[in-house]
């Protein structure tokens, strides 16, 4: 159930506003205050903030200004004067709708409806977590949000195959990588690398596959398969 802000200093006109977001379905938070409403979105994010310009301390262009340099919230200006508005335009500071009063209550919900659909997409197409983060200083490396915990090897065969997705790394060019020097049992030393890489990373996804085997040439860092 979307938040809505409503910082006004008029309580007649805030109630309208709560009286018909309520009826829509919304909850609502009253301040009268633009100090009060930043330390508020700063505590307790609200979805929406509907703010008055004429505030009694600092003007709703100021609050919004502020609250801009932590929040991208929605934010939708009431205005006393037609003239006031062209500064809302004019001054592009990060409004996204604006009613002048008096306005009908019922239109502020409509719209204030509107404004969180036309942001709903943008939260659906968020990026997802990275499969593999890397963090060299701290030799860490985390799957699928989860930090594994790597041996100096596994972290450096990883971190090579993570490098380049789809390159198919030869034992070889792998043990290079390591830094060790290739003697007789080399081949089968970077197969037991692989092979407990494979088991930390399967504590995290059973199911996925990410370090791929080419028989005869050696491994790769799969995307499609993590
Ligand atoms: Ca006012």
């Amino acid at each position: 159930m979307p938040h809505i802000l409503i910082v006004e200093d008029e309580a007649a006109i805030a109630d309208t506003l709560i009286f018909a977001l309520q009826g829509e379905g919304f909850t609502t938070t009253w301040l009268s205050l633009g100090h009060g409403a930043l330390e508020y979105q700063r505590a307790t994010p609200a979805d929406l903030v509907i703010l008055d310009i004429g505030l009694p301390d600092i003007s709703g262009f100021e609050t919004c200004k502020q609250l801009r340099r932590f929040s991208e919230v929605p934010v939708m200006f009431l205005s006393a004067r037609d003239a006031e508005i062209d500064r809302v335009v004019g001054l592009e500071i990060g409004a996204d709708d604006y009613v002048v009063k008096p306005f009908s209550p019922r239109e502020v919900a409509a719209r204030v409806k509107a404004i969180l659909k036309r942001m709903a997409p943008r939260t659906l197409v968020e990026a997802p977590p990275a499969l593999f983060v890397i963090d060299p200083e701290r030799v860490q490396i985390s799957y699928r949000g989860q930090p594994l915990s790597l041996t100096r090897h596994e972290f450096r065969l990883l971190q090579c195959l993570l490098e380049q997705p789809e390159r198919v790394f030869s034992r070889e060019q792998l043990l290079d990588a390591l830094g060790v020097m290739a003697d007789v049992g080399y081949e089968r030393n970077i197969d037991s690398h692989v092979k407990s890489l494979r088991a930390k990373l399967r504590l995290v996804a059973a199911q996925a596959e990410p370090i791929q085997t080419h028989r005869g040439l050696g491994y790769s860092y799969s995307p499609g398969h993590a």
